[in-house]
């Protein structure tokens, strides 16, 4: 009898999941398995907010192999000692899974490949991405370090090839075999895995959420036919629902880019072209493959994880660390409205409007000074969608450092942000409830109010004066602007 192990992993779904459905096709038995694996930078290391949602994620993928007879086992610990000790219990002669991209993972993969090779098959397969990130290279085998013509290079390949359906069957295991796990301290319950927080903060953050497979294919489904159209236009503007919130569901993997993107074709009325998509689809598209690009960047410069692409950076000046200074950004009490309703925004939903991420980057960074991987800490412990790839990418791109980065010289003035994309100040008004009666005009710069209503209002002065640590900023810069001789 053939027994074959699904590990799960980014890729929490069952539809589109090239793993699982290879695995129910060729063998007799398939279990599937996920391990919380407590090794530090491992799937465990996740920011708390992710885990919170991996906890709902994982609920979801299993009730959905339990009405195919199946269910997910919950196994937690070193993932190359739990594979091992699984595959003797089970006598399993095959596993398979989904590949990840990440250093880290592709390390353990590599170590679990040679571990286990000689207890059984191993099979790997790509579930997260369009394309492999090596295959999307310049005609001489070079990685891209510019969205465009990496994009171009791209789009000529869509549509992928069609999404595979989800298994039909998925041959569960037999009782003496569940009995024989139990018996041996395996099948953890979720509860168990202990993915929740022990004060439950995160159930008015995970309020703003429906998770899982069947709730990532219906956000995608909306957005598709109401809001698709109006993306290019209504992306930018943080006080609208204008984009498709897919992406914590896009990171854990309960929908895959390439449902998206044939999704996105589907809706184009059967399109095949991309250059026929109507502009805002086109757009999307676009946004999904800049995932791809982040991915193509972490796998072909992985020092990038916490090191700036470009190295003159490395050099940077940083001025010592003020903590207060970090911690009044973490808490949007910065006295900048836009930011402080970003960072707001992201404690209260574990989401923030693309738009605002590049607005409090850039304030981190360029007016307070304060290294982009603290910035990138901090989204990677509060955001749903925290994804090394992205996250990395999007600081990087902010600070400048990064590849196809924003020009060093570029400091978002976040009042002028907050005022041509907060113009009507709903996304402020939300989230800086104590700024909510200002008008307009100075709801993006409250210091300019006459000293008199200023001290009325339970909001802080300006942690810095945003013309002067602008140029101090441009001065540390310059020092390192020389170009990279290697
Ligand atoms: C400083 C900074 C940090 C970021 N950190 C993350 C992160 O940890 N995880 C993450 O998924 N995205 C990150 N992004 C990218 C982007 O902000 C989010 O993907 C987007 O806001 C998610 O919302 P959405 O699903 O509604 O996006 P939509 O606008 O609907 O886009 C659809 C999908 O395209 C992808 N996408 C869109 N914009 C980008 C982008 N700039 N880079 C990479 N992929 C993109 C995402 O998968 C997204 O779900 C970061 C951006 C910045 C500036």
């Amino acid at each position: 009898m053939k027994t074959a192990i699904v590990w799960f992993r980014q890729d929490l779904r069952l539809a589109d999941n090239p793993a699982l459905l290879a695995a129910s096709k060729n063998a007799d038995v398939v279990l599937p398995v996920f391990i919380d694996d407590p090794t530090p930078q491992s799937c465990s290391s996740i920011g708390a907010a992710s885990r919170a949602w991996l906890h709902y994620s994982l609920h979801s993928l299993d009730s959905s192999l339990r009405q195919k007879h199946s269910g997910l086992l919950l196994v937690q610990g070193p993932a190359e000692d739990c594979l091992s000790l699984l595959i003797q219990k089970t006598k399993a002669t095959d596993v398979y899974w989904n590949r990840c991209y990440d250093p880290v993972s592709i390390a353990r993969d590599t170590r679990i490949k040679s571990r286990l090779s000689e207890q059984c098959r191993i099979h790997s397969e790509n579930g997260l991405l369009l394309s492999e990130p090596w295959q999307n290279c310049k005609d001489d085998g070079s990685p891209y370090r510019v969205f465009t013509p990496y994009w171009r290079k791209l789009a000529k390949t869509l549509p992928a090839p069609d999404p595979l359906p989800a298994p039909k069957l998925i041959p569960p295991p037999p009782a003496t075999c569940t009995d024989e796990l139990l018996a041996s301290g395996f099948d953890q319950s979720l509860d168990q895995l202990g993915l929740l927080p022990d004060i439950a903060w995160h159930t008015d953050m995970l309020g703003h959420w429906k998770i899982g497979e069947k709730a990532a294919a219906r956000q995608c489904r909306v957005f598709l036919d109401k809001l698709v159209d109006d993306y290019g236009e209504l992306r930018n503007v943080p006080g609208y629902a204008g984009t498709s919130r897919l992406s914590p569901h896009l990171h854990f993997g309960e929908i895959s880019p390439r449902q998206v993107a044939q999704a996105i074709f589907k809706a184009g009325r059967g399109s095949a072209d991309v250059s026929r998509l109507s502009p805002g689809a086109e757009t999307y598209l676009k946004e999904i493959v800049w995932r791809e690009f982040a991915y193509h960047l972490l796998f072909h410069f992985p020092k990038t994880v916490d090191k700036p692409l470009d190295q003159r950076f490395e050099n940077f000046p940083w001025p010592r660390l003020k903590p207060a200074r970090l911690r009044a950004w973490q808490r949007g009490q910065t006295g900048v409205p836009i930011v402080d309703a970003g960072m707001r925004e992201l404690w209260q939903t574990g989401w923030m409007h693309n738009r605002v991420r590049m607005i409090v980057a850039s304030y981190l960074v360029k007016n307070l000074q304060i290294p982009w991987q603290k910035g990138e800490n901090w989204f990677r412990d509060t955001l749903v969608d925290a994804d090394i790839a992205s996250n990395v990418m999007g600081w990087q791109w902010t600070a400048g450092c990064g590849a196809d980065a924003a020009p060093y010289f570029r400091v978002f003035n976040p009042v002028l942000q907050g005022e041509k994309f907060d113009g009507d100040g709903d996304y402020v008004r939300r989230f800086v409830p104590e700024l909510a009666a200002l008008d307009n005009r100075n709801l993006h710069k409250p210091w300019e109010l006459p000293t008199d209503s200023l001290r009325k209002l339970d909001y802080p002065d300006p942690l810095v004066d945003l013309k002067s640590s602008r140029a101090q900023a441009l001065a540390a810069f310059d020092t390192i602007k020389a170009p990279v001789t290697k």
